[in-house]
């Protein structure tokens, strides 16, 4: 079986400053997989490079045995074209922190936006989709207010409902809980929880580790830009074996 997301020997640097120093990993289809760590371990810049956001500077980077951003032709690797990166970017969801919706549209018009422009859908089709999608997401009554009139939780709930909106075969989360006032966490994990019930492949960084323990098929725990640990959820939370990760988990536990 092709893995989603295969990692081999992963480095990347801003200037002098080495950030991710030998990647490796794998992540399988229909899996939750769960990237934990201290902040600047490096673990949204390893997202971002998943989604050719960021080049890489060595190693081998394959999103459903494609590699990213790259053709490789005998032992050279020749950059890909914008217009084929885009292609590669489409199959990709991502979500963040910060909602990043666009805030002159109606949460709607967020959702049909990129499959109208981007993939040449009809507004009818587009909209159909849309609908069903903010139902998922529980927000069907808010399909016509703007981000300023919906809740951090709801404005999240309709970044992922956007996401989606791609038919993504991967869907990456970048912390999309941590900017939430906690009695509004639990709505956002539930919509994830539900998309991995569907069988949505995830990689999702984030400190909630009752949703990790509980949804996660994987977890890894990163550290100064190297997988210090990785196991089952429920092993590397409960009987963690380096003290690095100790010393985390006792800090975010
Ligand atoms: P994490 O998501 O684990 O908190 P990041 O991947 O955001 O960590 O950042 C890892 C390190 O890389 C940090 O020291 C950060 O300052 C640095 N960094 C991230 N993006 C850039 C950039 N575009 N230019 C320079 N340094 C960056
Ligand atoms: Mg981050």
């Amino acid at each position: 079986m092709t893995a989603m997301v295969k990692a081999e020997g992963v480095h990347k640097s801003f200037g002098a400053a080495h950030i991710l120093k030998g990647i490796d990993l794998e992540v399988a289809p229909r899996e939750v997989f769960c990237l934990i760590g201290p902040s600047g371990s490096g673990k949204s810049t390893f997202l971002r490079c998943i989604n050719h956001l960021e080049q890489i500077n060595a190693g081998r980077l394959y999103v459903d045995g494609d590699l990213v951003g790259y053709r490789q032709k005998g032992d050279k690797l020749y950059e890909l074209k914008d217009s084929e990166v885009a292609l590669q970017r489409r199959d990709i969801g991502m979500v963040f922190q910060r909602f990043n919706l666009f805030p002159h549209m109606t949460a709607l018009e967020n959702v049909i936006e990129a499959p109208i422009q981007v993939k040449g859908e009809t507004r009818a089709v587009a909209r159909a989709r849309a609908e069903r999608l903010l139902d998922r997401v529980g927000l069907s009554d808010k399909a016509g207010n703007y981000p300023s009139q919906l809740s951090g939780g709801q404005q999240q709930r309709v970044a992922i409902a956007r996401a989606l909106a791609m038919e993504p075969k991967l869907m990456l989360f970048d912390e999309p809980t941590s900017a939430l006032d906690p009695e509004l966490v639990g709505d956002v994990l539930d919509v994830m929880r539900g998309l991995a019930e569907e069988g949505m492949t995830m990689i999702v960084v984030t400190h909630e580790m009752g949703f990790a323990r509980e949804v996660g098929d994987a977890l890894v725990f990163m550290d100064d830009g190297v997988v210090v640990e990785s196991g089952h959820p429920r092993d590397v939370l409960t009987n963690p074996q380096h003290d690095r990760t100790k010393s985390f988990l006792s800090k975010v536990l």
